[in-house]
């Protein structure tokens, strides 16, 4: 059985390991990559690097390789992947799963400001203070471009492309631990945190600093996964539907 995993997050890596590992004399993994990233950490198992080509570019390659079953372990905020993968699965008649972990929830007295995109994040930073920890990613920036207010950005590769006037940018990639997060906020004075809802554990720790220096933080919503896609939230459950539910659709 070949398995085609749709990579790019600590848990697509951490399935890939499992079904490698465990499952190696009846499944053939292969994770994909976008290839945003410089130097990847590569998962267990096969991997394929750069997109597909759209929609027909994947269903040819899940035609070509003999995917028999797909799952989408792409970032919660990875909406055009996801989306190809929905359609492509079904012109394919290949099972799609999506392995999504759960997002993140205020606790109480958290100042939370939800919103629906990285534009409403910018505009809903008026009136929130002027030292922002934007931690979104290098993609998207140029919705802060026009934004007054200091900017420490941080990303794992260094951001191109408009930016806000006033930025320093920090290099780095999770895990990030509870005291370093609380260091920088207090080193750099931050008025207000901007992240994405992405849930990953890795990255929660920012979430506790902010809660500790008392700032409010400005959060993007999640895209809706594509409608009729089941979903797993663990890394256990997706593991467990590559040994059940493909073979079952498939047999239908
Ligand atoms: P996206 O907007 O959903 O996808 C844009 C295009 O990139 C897709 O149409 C596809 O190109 C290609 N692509 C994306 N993921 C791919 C994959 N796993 N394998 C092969 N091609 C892929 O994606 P994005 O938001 O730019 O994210 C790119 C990757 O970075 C994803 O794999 C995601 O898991 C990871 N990531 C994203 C974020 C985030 O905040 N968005 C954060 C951390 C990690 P074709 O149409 O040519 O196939």
């Amino acid at each position: 059985m070949h398995v085609l995993i749709l990579g790019g997050t600590s848990e697509a890596r951490a399935l890939a390991e499992r079904l490698h590992g465990s499952c190696a004399a009846t499944v053939r993994v292969t994770s994909s990559l976008a290839g945003r990233v410089a130097a990847p950490r590569l998962p267990a198992g096969e991997v394929r690097i750069g997109g597909f080509g759209g929609v027909e570019g994947l269903v040819e390659w899940v035609r070509a390789h003999a995917v028999d079953a797909v799952i989408d372990a792409t970032h919660p905020f990875a909406e055009t992947i996801s989306f190809n993968a929905a359609r492509a699965a079904a012109t394919a008649h290949v099972p799609l799963l999506a392995l999504r972990r759960p997002g993140w929830v205020p606790a109480a007295g958290e100042d939370w400001h939800q919103v629906a995109s990285l534009t409403e994040a910018a505009r809903a930073l008026d009136g929130l203070g002027d030292r922002v920890f934007l931690t979104t990613g290098r993609m998207g920036l140029a919705a802060f471009a026009d934004c007054p207010q200091w900017f420490l950005v941080r990303s794992v590769d260094a951001p191109d492309g408009p930016m806000p006037a006033r930025t320093e940018v920090l290099l780095d990639r999770g895990p990030f631990a509870l005291a370093g997060e609380r260091e920088l906020i207090a080193r750099h004075r931050i008025d207000v945190l901007v992240t994405k809802d992405s849930g990953a554990a890795a990255t929660a720790p920012k979430l506790a600093a902010a809660r500790e220096a008392n700032i409010p933080v400005v959060i993007v919503r999640r895209p809706p996964v594509p409608e009729g896609v089941p979903v797993a939230t663990t890394v256990e459950e997706a593991a467990a539907w590559v040994t059940t539910a493909p073979r079952q659709l498939r047999t239908t």
